[in-house]
């Protein structure tokens, strides 16, 4: 009888997260004061996050201790999963082994509560008592919203304006769990002020909602900021997916030879790899293919640039060596689905720097069509998000099948799409079109760069 699902014992969930940074065949270069332009010290980084967090953004230990407490909140939903996708393979005729780890059964429905439930706790160790971030399309919101709700801290949501309007389901989820959620621009902020006197019905920008959100949290004391992507410590802590995998893999004794996850700003997908990553660097598989996946619309990794860039639009967030498409870049509104974030997460960057990991961009088309292929065969409705890594999953199972060689890839399934419904809508109903970001654009958003692009 074939197994279709893999379940790990609770008792057996990664008790500490995998730190990268000491494994790294050249270091990481530092994180820089937007101010000075120096590297940083912990205490450049105090009025944003809590020490423990600080230290674990720059930690050389190879693994963190997950904290008991925290361990227990994640056994409402982990460990998660692991699927053999018995019926896809056999849709595509492809000789390829397909195995998901899907994230999408968190309250939230995504990977992101693995790291709003764990910033949620040391911010809250630290006697803080209120909590702003940003949101895009609104999972980032209503997983901190959640994360807020189990350790009693007020948690403020700048939402992109358009999305605010436009999707008010997520605001609704982050309202139930006692969030607050209003429209960036708004009048909370200066630069939200200074926004909407210039236009009044400025749309709004992931950037800019950094910029309101970071705004408010320095100008108190007993509020911090948070961040849902990007930075060395929300990767860690989504290492304990990859780690569980690894586990779970070890019991079915097979191995994969590529590890395909979406990216935005990186984390699941990274959170996904690096443990194994680990073993393509000690020479264990030194063949492991690792794909990341992003939207042509948003094609950091493929067309941006390495440089250092800030992470927000005012320029207020430290500068990070990046792949990037300048902190000015306005996502298109033709595109349906998230990962439309200007910059990529430093570790990842640096790891395709050095040739360790693929990249790969996509059309949106393809993806839905690729959603609906998963769909209408494993039954789950993946986040638009996380249908730009099954389109290359089954990209890789044709191009097995064409050579005949029975490879095993393992997909990173970030979240479903039960929110994001007027998506498919919009795609079963033939109004979405591809949309390549075109290159003079991108040149032009990369002129404003601080440090002249260096
Ligand atoms: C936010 C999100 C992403 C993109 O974020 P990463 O940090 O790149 O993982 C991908 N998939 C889902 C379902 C998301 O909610």
């Amino acid at each position: 009888m074939k197994q279709s699902k893999y379940i790990l014992d609770e008792k057996r969930m990664p008790t500490s997260w995998y730190n990268v940074l000491p494994d790294l065949p050249e270091p990481l270069p530092p994180p820089l004061h937007p101010g000075t332009k120096q590297p940083l010290g912990p205490e450049d980084l105090a009025p944003l996050f809590p020490m423990e967090l600080i230290k674990q953004e720059m930690s050389t230990e190879r693994y963190i201790e997950i904290p008991e407490e925290l361990q227990d909140i994640f056994k409402l939903w982990r460990p998660t999963t692991l699927y053999r996708a018995h019926r896809l393979e056999k849709a595509l005729d492809t000789p390829a082994k397909i195995y998901y780890k899907y994230e999408g059964t968190s309250p939230p429905g995504s990977h992101k509560p693995n790291t709003a439930v764990a910033q949620a706790y040391y911010n809250k160790k630290e006697g803080i008592k209120r909590i702003t971030t940003e949101t895009g399309a609104g999972q980032w919101g209503s997983a901190l919203s959640f994360a807020g709700a189990l350790f009693g801290l007020e948690i403020k949501v700048y939402m992109v304006k358009v999305s605010f309007y436009q999707k008010p389901y997520r605001k609704i989820m982050m309202q139930t769990w006692g969030g607050t959620c209003i429209p960036s621009p708004s009048m909370e902020t200066n630069i939200g002020r200074k926004m909407l006197a210039e236009d009044p019905d400025c749309p709004g920008s992931l950037g800019l909602a950094i910029s309101e959100a970071v705004e408010e949290a320095v100008s108190r004391d007993d509020t911090h900021y948070s961040l849902g992507s990007v930075l060395n410590h929300v990767l860690l802590h989504q290492t304990i997916i990859g780690q569980e995998a690894k586990v779970m893999m070890e019991d079915i004794g097979d191995y994969p030879d590529v590890i395909v996850g979406c990216v935005g700003g990186g984390s699941n997908a990274a959170g996904l790899y690096l443990p194994f990553l680990k073993d393509k660097l000690d020479g264990t598989h030194p063949d492991l293919r690792i794909v990341n996946v992003e939207p042509a619309s948003c094609p950091t990794l493929t067309k941006g640039l390495y440089a250092y860039d800030y992470g927000d639009e005012a320029g207020m967030t430290p500068l990070l060596k990046m792949f990037t498409l300048g902190h000015e870049f306005m996502p298109p509104p033709v595109h349906a689905g998230g990962l439309r974030y200007h910059g990529m997460a430093p570790i990842i960057t640096h790891l395709h720097k050095l040739g360790l990991v693929e990249a790969v961009a996509v059309h949106q088309l393809g993806t839905f069509e690729a959603g609906l292929t998963f769909a209408r065969n494993e039954g789950i409705i993946c986040a638009p998000e996380t249908d730009h890594a099954v389109r290359v999953t089954i990209d890789e199972a044709l191009k097995s099948k064409e050579t005949g060689e029975a490879k095993t890839i393992l997909c990173g399934l970030s979240g479903h799409g039960h929110v994001d419904m007027a998506a498919y809508d919009a795609y079963l109903s033939g109004q979405l079109e591809d949309y390549e970001y075109p290159v003079e654009k991108i040149k032009a958003s990369l002129e404003h760069l601080p440090l002249n692009g260096k």
